[in-house]
């Protein structure tokens, strides 16, 4: 089997963000460059838990031609190959509906990220508008959003994107984001929840606290 270590890599990847909550069920997807023409991607449709290295789909990045692997690979391939192609700098980009950040995506504006963020995130997380899972349409707003200073965006009423250097680099996009995230959306709950009427005051922090997971006091 050919770019067997990547592709075990791939694998392990996905077991370990489906253990940190970030995947769940088939939803979410990576793709890891493994040399200059050729990239690793999840398959289509795929138990994670049950997943093997032969799974993984190893496609040309210029046109997506698979050359290994006998599963479809995952409908967002195109979405990562475009942050792949645009930056050459980026060894592995990762799609999730993780909770709290797509959360933020369906606010339905781009959001400002604090200075302390800025090495790991960028300055902003950008808004891609919606398209539907797997489409070209996806995939080009896509493409237009990526820049070379941001490692994460929301996507709108769907999920996030993350990218890094190499898999680990991505990895933390993905807990910082999801720890940003965590934190704008309490501050929006706590500041929404002074000055209003008692039953929803309560109703609020009961949310704020789950968000930061404590139970309810
Ligand atoms: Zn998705």
């Amino acid at each position: 089997m050919k770019h067997a270590q990547q592709r075990q890599h791939v694998v392990d990847l996905c077991i370990e963000l489906s253990h940190r909550g970030y995947f769940a069920g088939t939803g979410g997807n990576i793709m890891l460059r493994v040399d200059a023409g050729h990239v690793a991607v999840t398959p289509s449709a795929i138990d994670y838990f049950s997943m093997a290295a032969a799974d993984v789909c190893i496609l040309r990045l210029s046109d997506l031609r698979q050359v290994e692997g006998d599963r479809a690979p995952s409908v967002e391939s195109s979405l990562h190959a475009g942050v792949l192609r645009a930056r050459p700098e980026v060894g592995c980009s990762i799609h999730t509906h993780q909770p709290v950040a797509s959360a933020l995506a369906l606010l339905g504006a781009e959001i400002p990220v604090p200075p302390e963020w800025h090495a790991a995130l960028g300055p902003r997380l950008p808004l891609v508008g919606y398209a539907p899972s797997g489409s070209g349409w996806l995939a080009s707003k896509f493409r237009r959003a990526v820049r070379p200073d941001i490692n994460a965006y929301l996507m709108r009423n769907h999920g996030i994107l993350c990218c890094g250097h190499d898999s680990a680099a991505a990895m933390r996009a993905v807990d910082d984001l999801e720890t940003l995230a965590r934190r704008l959306l309490s501050q929006r709950i706590g500041a929404r929840a002074v000055g209003s009427a008692a039953g929803l005051r309560q109703a609020l922090w009961r949310m704020h606290d789950a968000l930061n997971g404590r139970s309810p006091s």
